[in-house]
């Protein structure tokens, strides 16, 4: 859920004076949310969830909005080697670079670092392990957990589903 900023303070009194004031609050208030959050402003905050379902397909809504989690071996991105970008399919935000995909025997893509903003963490303490969950830093789309066992030269594997990601060649 995203946090809402309050609706009291300057903008709350009336009087032009104050509406003025009011106006110029709003127009600081994304620039202030941009530094912590650079995608609060998103139209992608303000869909309902019977607006992500209808906007995505039935497994990805699963994944991107329920945490799910896809069957191993499932995607076909897999086997995608071609130059290019992977997006989040929630939003369009481009989240990995192909030059970061590696092979890493899972069943599900992976990634040894994220394009610079684009995902964030958050603790997942579910099924009983110590996981960071990942995801699209505009929609807030699930797209996996991040681990410490991947390659150099970042050391990190993020371990993706297939289905919470679109590709687009370069
Ligand atoms: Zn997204």
């Amino acid at each position: 859920m995203a946090k809402r900023r309050s609706s009291s303070g300057p903008a709350a009194r009336p009087g032009r004076r104050a509406l003025l004031a009011g106006a110029a609050a709003a127009l600081a208030a994304p620039a202030l949310a941009r530094a912590s959050d650079s995608y609060a402003a998103s139209p992608f905050r303000s869909l309902t969830d019977a607006q992500w379902k209808a906007r995505l397909p039935g497994f990805a809504y699963e994944v991107l909005r329920r945490e799910a989690t896809e069957r191993p071996g499932a995607s076909p991105l897999l086997q995608e080697h071609r130059s290019g970008v992977f997006s989040c399919l929630g939003c369009g935000l481009p989240l990995f670079r192909s030059a970061w995909k590696f092979e890493s025997g899972t069943g599900w893509p992976s990634f040894y670092t994220s394009i610079k903003g684009a995902v964030a963490t958050k603790a997942d303490a579910s099924f009983g392990m110590d996981r960071t969950e990942y995801h699209c830093a505009q929609c807030l789309g699930h797209q996996g957990h991040v681990f410490d066992d991947g390659p150099r030269p970042t050391g990190l594997r993020y371990c993706n589903n297939g289905a919470a990601l679109r590709f687009l060649p370069a």
